[in-house]
């Protein structure tokens, strides 16, 4: 596949920045809400809850970028992480409108944020522990065989990527399952009980995946789409085997 593809990389200079604007403009919006309405008792309470959240996620953020700058784990608990930089995620996107910074591009700087943060977590896991969790559409579309159910059945033709999957992980225990949608997946997790995931998916599912799983490390893979949305699509295995050679035992 062109390395060009491959080594396309968003970096977390938009997530940092946008986050970081956006706690400037919420100090703002909240000191304007509290004159309006300084004549109410109520509207101080609610200010000082504001300011003290936006505090909170100020910090948050400090010390996630603090973390990662000198690979330090430094970072509040993955529950209370998520919450922040969800919170603050939202009006990113809301701002990055105006530095016409795309909800593509924010996710995809997020999801690398996120995984830098998690490879300084706990490493050295053993196969079985980690789920790597694929999309259908990774699969070629000519395919007859039945490799949602078990990616043994495919028959490693090399038409799409599960060829070099099934080798990425042979003989280390790991478990990797194509996935229909986010409701299965959410099952799977659910019975697995993985201690960290692996998912391959498109900017908005991961970004959404990784919030939504706050007790479980997870690491995304953006897919490569060069036939278009959810058809035939791609991934950078080279990624993959570097992110097993990071967290295996
Ligand atoms: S590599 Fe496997 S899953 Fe992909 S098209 Fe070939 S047989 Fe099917």
């Amino acid at each position: 596949m062109d390395e060009k593809i491959l080594n396309k990389k968003a970096g977390i200079g938009p997530v940092v920045f946008l986050s970081a604007f956006s706690l400037f403009f919420l100090v703002g919006i909240t000191l304007i809400f509290s004159s309006m309405f300084a004549s109410v008792k109520a509207s101080f309470a609610v200010t000082i809850i504001l300011l003290f959240w936006i505090l909170l996620s100020a910090v948050n953020l400090a010390l996630n970028f603090i973390s990662i700058m000198i690979k330090k784990n430094l970072f509040f608990p993955l529950s209370i992480n998520n919450l922040l930089n969800r919170f603050l995620l939202f009006f990113a996107g809301i701002i990055g409108i105006f530095f016409l910074i795309t909800r593509d591009r924010l996710e995809a700087s997020f999801i690398e944020f996120n995984n830098r943060l998690i490879k300084l977590k706990k490493k050295h896991l053993k196969g079985e522990e980690i789920l790597i969790l694929l999309p259908r559409c990774i699969q070629n579309n000519e395919c007859k065989n039945n490799v949602v159910g078990d990616i043994n059945n495919c028959l490693s033709c090399g038409k799409c990527d599960i060829l070099s999957i099934k080798t990425a992980i042979k003989d280390k225990g790991i478990k990797a399952v194509l996935v229909t949608g986010g409701t299965q997946a959410r099952e799977l997790v659910k019975t697995r009980r993985p201690k960290a995931i692996i998912a391959v998916a498109c900017e908005r599912e991961l970004t959404s995946g990784i919030l939504d799983t706050s007790t479980i490390q997870v690491i995304g893979i953006i897919n490569i789409r060069m036939n278009g949305p959810c058809f035939n699509t791609r991934m950078d295995v080279n990624a993959l085997n570097s992110t097993l050679a990071e967290i295996l035992k």
